[in-house]
């Protein structure tokens, strides 16, 4: 049994947690699930409805993670299961072309004016994976740039200093990934011009592609300072190679479009994946048609996929976005500000030094007095007391990320309830945080 320095217990969770590392690594099959960040006993959950969660112990908790991003709606929002349900009674997986596929494809394309060809794959690695791989043939170049603190999946050339749970677990980078996977790969500070234009510099003629989570939240929320990602595109441009934007956790989320709806700056190629999945394996890479051309079977990149396309998944995917509307978004937007300003409002009565950084919706708390630009910055927090803010909130009923280098998500679904009682348990956990000691 795994020690927790945490007095209330979860006895049905940490039972299932240690049949589960028997048979299972590390008892999870993500790696931030497992609490090792903050400590304690991760929570089993059985059932989710709006915005709340409930957990193997029969405890319920204001979810502010939203599954890392796509339950936009909530959980277990009636159409998008009724369209489950639908789409499951007419069989699981055919191996063929659906109208489904089609209809998913058609949305996108609609919502993302950059987008003129989509393809379906079941993950947002698969989606940023066979993006660069795309890039690479098109361009016939090898390099590739990425920053530090971003997250795009664990695809083997993009896990050099990676964000989400790599930063959880400050690993530098991981074993099992070569030199020659690594070798390729350019990482470079976020919200800095100047490196990207000394790596084209110096590498002339090699740099097939840049690639940038929209607007980063796997290092906390680290937003792209105005200018950067034009200029990203300009670099890009000047040097013949692509500008991929990874809107993964952005899209569909930070505005209709994404974090394209919010800056503007049209990317070569874009990756999609959570919220257009409605909580099914469904992400999504795609851009301009010319460059999606050389894709198979229209052109020589392979790609494939045995669940790509999937018509539960899409079915899913479909009836969510067709339920993003304006109202849907201007309530996340409403939902978000109230919390911000909620948890705010805590700290600083409690004289907790704090950054809260926004995208859009999405936000995330650093533990520091500075503003947080990139990975470095976001790193000098002080996550001791994050830890004990995490376990006052979780205690008292809110679901945090379990760590401080991740995006807090809301819903549609998050109601008065929901916020009182975030509102209710906010201000142990900012004195938590305050006696907090490293
Ligand atoms: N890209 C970004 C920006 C992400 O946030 C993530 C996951 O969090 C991924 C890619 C990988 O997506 P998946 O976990 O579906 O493989």
């Amino acid at each position: 049994m795994s020690e927790t320095p945490y007095p209330y217990d979860a006895p049905a969770s940490q039972a299932l947690f240690d049949r589960a590392s028997v048979v299972t690594p590390g008892g999870v099959n993500s790696p931030v699930r497992a609490f090792r960040a903050v400590g304690g006993t991760p929570r089993f959950m059985v059932s989710g409805k709006g915005a709340w969660l409930t957990d193997a112990d029969g405890r319920e908790y204001v979810d502010l993670v939203c599954s890392w991003g796509p339950m936009i709606l909530g959980h277990s929002h009636p159409e998008v299961i009724a369209a489950v349900q639908d789409a499951v009674a007419r069989g699981t997986s055919f191996g063929t072309p659906g109208e489904g596929e089609v209809a998913l494809a058609e949305e996108i394309v609609a919502r993302v004016a950059p987008v003129e060809q989509v393809r379906l794959v079941s993950s947002g690695t698969e989606a940023t994976m066979s993006a660069i791989r795309l890039a690479r043939g098109f361009t016939r170049r090898t390099k590739v740039i990425k920053f530090a603190g971003c997250y795009h999946g664990h695809v083997d050339s993009l896990l050099a200093a990676a964000g989400s749970g790599v930063a959880t677990f400050a690993l530098p980078d991981t074993p099992g990934v070569t030199g020659a996977q690594a070798g390729d790969t350019i990482v470079l500070p976020y919200n800095d011009l100047e490196a990207v234009q000394e790596a084209f510099h110096r590498h002339p003629g090699e740099i097939a592609c840049v690639i940038t989570e929209a607007s980063p939240g796997n290092m906390g929320v680290v937003p792209p300072e105005p200018g950067f990602n034009q200029g990203l595109r300009d670099a890009c441009h000047k040097n013949g190679a692509l500008y991929i934007s990874d809107e993964v956790m952005t899209g569909f989320r930070t505005s209709r479009s994404g974090w394209y709806g919010v800056d503007g700056v049209a990317a070569d190629l874009m990756t999609f994946g959570k919220v257009m999945g409605g909580g099914f394996p469904a992400a999504a890479f795609g851009g301009r048609a010319d460059v999606m051309a050389h894709l198979a079977p229209a052109g020589p990149v392979y790609q494939a996929g045995t669940l790509s396309g999937n018509p539960v998944a899409t079915a899913a995917g479909l009836a969510q976005l067709r339920l993003l509307d304006d109202a849907a978004y201007e309530k996340v937007n409403v939902v978000s500000a109230q919390i911000q300003s909620l948890v705010t409002e805590a700290l600083s009565k409690e004289g907790v030094a704090h950054r809260l950084q926004t995208a859009s919706n999405m936000f995330s708390v650093f533990f520091t007095d500075r503003q947080v630009r990139d990975y470095e910055d976001a790193k000098r927090q002080e996550s001791f007391r994050f830890t004990a803010f995490f376990h006052s909130l979780l205690s008292n009923g809110v679901y945090l990320p379990p760590s401080s280098f991740e995006s807090w998500f809301v819903s549609t679904a998050h109601d008065e309830r929901a916020i009182q009682t975030i509102a209710d348990a906010l201000p142990a956990a900012a004195r938590a945080a305050a006696e907090a000691t490293a």
